[in-house]
């Protein structure tokens, strides 16, 4: 398995498309470890890991197992294990062993307050050991470009591994072309606004790029609301004088996301280029992108923490801002869809859209309906209150839990079988949750810069005790114990390989 995985990944540096930097290059053998990179070091047997009396949750299944993993990969599950010679034992009598989390959808770049030190360490202390984020260009960057160098940035900052989705607007022949270069570089995924006021000027172009992204097994991430509509309705409150953000909901209004949510389904099944919606908020867009007339598309869907938990209500009180999101939140009934859709798998997955804001900055009273600091930070806490609000609670089995919380993120984004399941083979990616252990949330206890979390004060059932990502303890004792610029870029696979 890990002869495979090095000669693939050797492939990919030194292949056809030759478009890895050297610096990139040589720290990805850096930290692969092994002989290539270690010419002359003595060998060392490599760690091993014994996670006893556990029971272990797939999306497939639970059964009780001890989990050994030697070195980064899971090498044997079954009950009765007996440690080898220096192995750290780990007693899990009582506790759920889960595959770590996969979000695919954070912010840790840009003007947000996290990097991937901060965003990364957040994501471990909730369970979670790989984050998907986005590889904005700068200076005159094409997409390949900017991709190498937000890749060559994660061993010198990341304590999680993380993967990248490309953007690039306006959708040129050029981004069209770059769709097999960055599948060569192990990301394959990039991301669609339809927000942009000429959204509907690149129609055509966007197609082009959709086809591209398809032949080459390239995800498209679809931000699906309406930018004429969301502009009009904008207008319309600027003329009215309700510009404050308590009008914020009216801003953008659900008709916008609907009606992109139809647009972009349309585009799937015309295209067939593999389609991943981002948080997805309403009952009504929920059904037109599951509409059973368009058969079986390659398309997966997210929702988001603050769907599940909140209606606009919230944007109406003191604290409104600060649960200021794209698009806003919607009405109980929306709340309601989102959990169905969550239990019976028309919606794939729970990712954070994590995007990180200090308190301060998100109730600044210079922010109105047209400028926003949208988005808060999750990745802490998505895992423990999904536990306890959907498991404790019985909103969600256990094997759901896992599957919309990694397994199926790990299936849209290229990353299963190496992620999103404990299995023989799989990379040591790993949550322990005590489900009976309670725990007061506290913004204060997250790793991420921003100040404050939605759920302060929270009394949640179940708490994730230790991460261990590919094999190393990561997360115990409250504490991220995994060191910046252990993570590694997550490879992913094409779309259907
Ligand atoms: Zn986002």
């Amino acid at each position: 398995m890990t002869m495979n995985r090095r000669d693939a990944i050797r492939t990919v540096a030194g292949g056809a498309f030759g478009l890895a930097s050297i610096p990139f290059d040589a720290a990805r053998h850096r930290l692969l470890g092994g002989p290539e990179s270690r010419p002359h070091a003595p060998r060392q047997p490599e760690p091993e890991l014994l996670i006893r009396g556990g029971r272990v949750v797939n999306a497939d299944g639970s059964r009780m197992s001890d989990v050994r993993i030697v070195g980064e990969r899971i090498t044997e599950m079954g009950a009765g294990l007996a440690p080898g010679p220096d192995a750290r034992v780990i007693e899990a009598a009582g506790h759920l062993v889960m595959p770590g989390g996969i979000d695919p959808h954070a912010h840790l770049q840009g003007s947000f307050v996290d990097d991937l030190t901060s965003g990364t360490s957040a994501a471990l202390a909730g369970g979670i050991t790989s984050v998907g984020t986005f590889a904005y260009g700068q200076d005159g960057e094409n997409a390949v470009q900017a991709m190498e160098r937000w890749l060559s940035e994660v061993p010198r900052s990341a304590v999680g591994d993380v993967f990248f989705h490309a953007s690039s607007w306006p959708p040129t022949s050029e981004f069209a072309g770059q769709m097999p270069e960055l599948a060569a570089l192990g990301q394959p995924s990039h991301k669609i606004f339809m927000t942009r006021s000429d959204f509907g000027a690149n129609r055509r172009e966007v197609i082009r790029v959709l086809e591209a992204a398809r032949d080459a097994g390239v995800v498209t991430l679809m931000h699906c609301e309406d930018g004429a509509i969301l502009a009009s309705a904008l207008e319309r409150l600027r003329a009215e004088g309700r510009t404050s953000l308590a009008w914020y909901a009216e801003s953008r209004p659900e008709l916008a996301e609907l009606t992109a949510t139809q647009d972009a389904t349309a585009l799937c099944a015309q295209t067939g280029a593999p389609m991943h919606f981002v948080h997805l908020s309403s009952e009504r867009a929920l059904r037109a992108a599951r509409d059973p007339a368009f058969g079986d598309l390659p398309l997966s869907i997210e929702t988001r923490p603050l769907y599940l938990y909140f209606t606009e209500e919230w944007l109406r009180g003191p604290d409104g801002p600060l649960y200021v999101g794209q698009p806003p939140l919607r009405s109980a009934r929306d709340v309601e869809a989102m959990w169905g859709g969550l239990r019976d798998g028309r919606i794939d997955m729970l990712a954070t859209d994590h995007a990180p804001w200090t308190r301060a900055q998100k109730m600044d009273p210079q922010l109105d309906v047209g400028r926003l600091r949208p988005g808060v930070s999750d990745l802490r806490f998505v895992r423990p209150v999904l536990y306890s609000e959907g498991v404790a609670k019985g909103r969600l089995t256990p094997e759901r839990y896992v599957e919309v919380t990694s397994t199926a993120a790990a299936r849209a984004f290229g990353l299963y079988p190496d992620r999103g399941v404990l299995r023989e083979g799989a990379f040591g990616d790993v949550m322990i949750l005590d489900p009976e252990r309670t725990h007061i949330v506290d913004a204060d206890d997250d790793p991420s810069n921003s100040d404050y979390t939605p759920f302060q004060g929270w009394a949640l059932t179940g708490w994730p005790i230790m991460t261990v990502r590919r094999g190393e303890v990561v997360y115990e004792d409250g504490r991220v114990t995994g060191r910046a610029g252990s993570g590694r870029p997550a490879e992913r696979r094409p779309w259907g390989a």
